[in-house]
């Protein structure tokens, strides 16, 4: 009978790179400008970097288009015509 120690890591990762294998990742807790958080990993061994959410892995795109503040602010007000 074995019992594992469950960690207390807010995200499921693996320990281990899942493109090379290599365990040289580094992870980054960073926090989306709209509030999500997610761990930014990068691997030393294939130079592979990727996000990690609470959803589940998060394409580097979509990281970026959270991270960029909503272009369209406040509609100029309508003068007197
Ligand atoms: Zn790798």
């Amino acid at each position: 009978m074995t019992m594992q120690t469950a960690s207390a890591t807010v995200f499921d990762l693996a320990s281990s790179c899942p493109s090379c294998g290599s365990p040289r990742v580094l992870r980054l807790d960073l926090q989306l400008t709209d509030g999500t958080p997610v761990v930014f990993t990068s691997c030393r061994g294939c130079e592979r970097r990727w996000y990690v959410g609470p959803d589940g892995d998060l394409a580097v795109g979509d990281v970026l288009a959270r991270t960029v503040k909503p272009g369209k602010g406040s509609v100029p007000a309508r003068g007197r015509g």
